[in-house]
C-alpha cells in the first residue's frame, strides 16, 4: 500500500512537472520523467528552471519576414489591362502597352481590392501557424496523458500484486 502511495505521488509530481515545463516551452515528457523520479524535487526543479527562449519561436517570424513581406506593397502587384490584356503595374493610370487610361476611382478601387486579397491571404497563413502551434500543445498533452497512464498501470500492477 505504501508503494502505491509513493507511486501515486511520483505520478502526480510527474504530471505537475510536465505541465510546468510545457508552460515554459520545455520538453514536458522529459521534465515529467524528472518529476517521476525525483518527486517533489523534480517538480521544484521544473518550477525554478529558466524559461526556454524557443529557437523556433524566435526564428520563424524572421524567416517569414524575409520570404513574404508583411505589409502590402502595390509595386509588387499587377493588373491586367482590359484593352490589350497585358499585365501592368497596379497603380498605373495609363497602360504602357496600348495607352488605355484608368480613372482615379478605378485605380483606387483596384489597389483597395488587391490590398484586401493580400490581407485575406496573410490571415490564412496566420491561421495555419496557429494550427501547428495547437498541434504541438496537443502533443504535449498526449505526452502527459501517456505518463499518467503509464504511472497508473504501474500503480495497479504493484497494488494488485501486493
Ligand atoms: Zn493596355
Amino acid at each position: 500500500m505504501i508503494v502505491g502511495v509513493l507511486l501515486f505521488q511520483a505520478v502526480a509530481f510527474a504530471v505537475l512537472s510536465g505541465i510546468v515545463a510545457n508552460k515554459k516551452s520545455r520538453d514536458p515528457v522529459g521534465w515529467g520523467l524528472v518529476g517521476l523520479v525525483f518527486g517533489l524535487f523534480g517538480f521544484v526543479a521544473a518550477l525554478v528552471v529558466e524559461e526556454v527562449e524557443s529557437e523556433e519561436k524566435q526564428s520563424s517570424p524572421r524567416r517569414k519576414h524575409s520570404s513574404a513581406p508583411q505589409e502590402f506593397d502595390p509595386d509588387e502587384h499587377e493588373k491586367k489591362c482590359p484593352d490589350c490584356a497585358e499585365y501592368i503595374k497596379l497603380e498605373a493610370r495609363v497602360c504602357k502597352h496600348c495607352g488605355h487610361e484608368f480613372s482615379d476611382e478605378e485605380v483606387e478601387q483596384q489597389v483597395a481590392q488587391a490590398r484586401q486579397e493580400f490581407r485575406a491571404k496573410r490571415e490564412e497563413r496566420g491561421e495555419e501557424e496557429m494550427e501547428t502551434a495547437s498541434l504541438k500543445e496537443n502533443m504535449a498533452v498526449l505526452g502527459i496523458i501517456a505518463l499518467i497512464a503509464g504511472g497508473l498501470a504501474l500503480l495497479v500492477l504493484f497494488t494488485g500484486g501486493g
